[in-house]
């Protein structure tokens, strides 16, 4: 069995200790991954810290045509790296571009977007005031060394967001993937820090203590972070202690609202993949579902037709749409909380058992007779399975939207675009897409609100994030 390595200093590193990493479709272990000593987190960091005069040194146009080959080399590497997707992370492989299936080859298409776009982005200096007294100039300096910690949904993608964004601005990074899915990100790094000088970025890999050695450290000047509430809120803590400042996106449970005008057929599709993209395990999918009651049935029929259509199996076989829950854990919660809904008299439209033979498949659930209250609803599944709640009032819609502590997402869906932004601008999350759900962009700022995390990932804003602010004032 080999053992994928970690890149520190521009160097492969291993470990004395391993941990293996488990396809999620079949069981079976597909490679070895270093567990990072504290000492050698402590070294990949002091390794950061080293390159990163040098690096912010460089000719701003050097960095960016950097990025811009680091974007070619994702491309270049994107049929293995999407390989490693699908065997680690279970996507499909899927098609290529925003209209195809999106699976593995959707994420690294994704991938060499952001970086693309990300690379094309500059902060200049402005000024921000001038009278005949004095002149005030806003410059955006690096950070330093970021410490990027993500999550197994999109393992590639999420790293790509936390590191690009960084190295851009002039930063140096040390990033810990998910221990789920640990090898796909290792070699996308190693395949990326061939390009740059050494210690600009590097990799550590292990569980949650590894990313807590690397938070702890004093060198870090910002950490950026996605993950689960819980996680995010001991990083804080972490964090707090040395000042360092955090960027948490953290899980969500958002709410779609389905508007008595909606249109069934044609927003099925959407709403389909705004839910189960990913098998429901992106942070911003539709996790409670509205819908009006004159509309209800209707819904629900367009939804079953679309989850039943959707084949499941092993990513890497032909003509697959759906694969299975990433891990175990995740697995158990999902079905705990099916059950639990079944044993408080909800309605299973479809799906509701998993069948037998290897592999965390689950299948594709819609139910129905459902309230608010349920732990199915109340809490973020982050799998295949969507709730439906019937409702008559829009104000009551609203008020349910509102009433969890989180506010990544939500949706607003209808024919009458006034209503719905009137909607839209009533509800606590960081973003309401109308008649569309989950559909981020590379130039379009993403965050949560509530206990969904703060600060601002993407575009201008998240390039913002990953630099310090320095006012230049000169006195006339
Ligand atoms: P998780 O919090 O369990 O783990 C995330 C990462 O944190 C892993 O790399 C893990 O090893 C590390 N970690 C664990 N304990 C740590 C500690 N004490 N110090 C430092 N690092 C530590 O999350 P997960 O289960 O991998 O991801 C699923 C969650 O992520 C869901 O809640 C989902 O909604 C959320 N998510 C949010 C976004 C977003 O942009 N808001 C995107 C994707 C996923």
């Amino acid at each position: 069995m080999k053992t994928y390595t970690n890149t520190v200093n521009g160097r492969a590193e291993g470990a004395a200790r391993t941990f293996e990493s488990k396809n999620p479709a079949t069981g079976e272990t597909i490679g070895l991954v270093p567990h990072s000593s504290a000492e050698q987190v402590a070294a990949a960091v002091a390794a950061a810290k080293a390159a990163q005069p040098g690096w912010a040194a460089k000719p701003d146009a050097e960095r960016k045509a950097l990025v811009m080959q680091v974007a070619e080399a994702i491309k270049a590497n994107a049929p293995y790296l999407a390989e490693w997707v699908t065997r680690e992370q279970g996507k499909p492989l899927g098609g290529v571009g925003p209209d195809q299936v999106p699976g593995a080859r959707f994420e690294l298409w994704g991938c060499e977007v952001w970086s693309q776009v990300t690379a094309s982005l500059d902060l200049p200096s402005e000024v921000v005031f001038e009278d005949e007294t004095r002149r005030d100039e806003m410059h955006r300096k690096p950070l330093g060394v970021i410490a990027a910690i993500a999550p197994w949904n999109w393992p590639l993608l999420i790293a790509i967001w936390q590191i690009i964004p960084s190295i851009r601005a002039g930063n140096c990074v040390v990033i810990k993937p998910s221990e789920y899915t640990s090898i796909g990100t290792l070699e996308m790094v190693r395949i990326i820090a061939e390009l740059l000088p050494p210690g600009v970025l590097n990799s550590v890999s292990g569980p949650g203590e590894v990313g807590a050695w690397l938070v702890e450290n004093p060198a870090i000047d910002k950490v950026m972070f996605t993950g689960s509430g819980p996680t995010g809120a001991r990083i804080a803590a972490a964090a707090a202690r040395n000042l360092t400042p955090t960027t948490l996106e953290l899980g969500g449970n958002d709410a779609a609202i389905v508007m008595p005008d909606a249109d069934p057929k044609a927003m099925a599709m959407g709403l389909f993949w705004g839910a189960f993209l990913n098998m429901g395990q992106t942070c911003a999918c539709a996790k409670r579902l509205y819908v009006h009651e004159s509309l209800h049935d209707a819904v629900v029929a367009e939804l079953k037709g679309l989850a039943e259509a959707m084949p499941m199996g092993n990513g890497m076989d032909e003509g697959v749409v759906m694969g299975p829950i990433q891990n175990r854990m995740q697995f158990d919660k999902v079905v705990g909380l099916v059950e639990a809904a079944k044993a408080g008299g909800a309605t299973i439209v479809c799906g509701g058992q998993a069948p037998a033979g290897p592999g965390n498949f689950y299948p594709l659930t819609l139910v129905t007779d459902i309230a608010d209250g349920n732990p199915l609803v109340d809490e973020e599944q982050f799998g295949p399975v969507l709730p439906i709640i019937k409702y008559r009032d829009v104000e009551d819609a609203i008020a349910s939207a509102n009433r969890l502590d989180v506010g990544l997402g939500a949706s607003v869906w209808s024919t009458n675009l006034d209503a719905a932004k009137a909607v839209a601008t009533r509800i606590q999350a960081g973003t309401v897409w109308i008649n569309q759900h989950g559909t981020i962009h590379p130039m379009v700022p993403f965050g949560g609100a509530k206990g969904s995390g703060w600060g601002l990932e993407f575009g201008i804003d998240g390039l913002k994030a990953v630099t310090q602010p320095q006012v230049i004032s000169l006195k006339k």
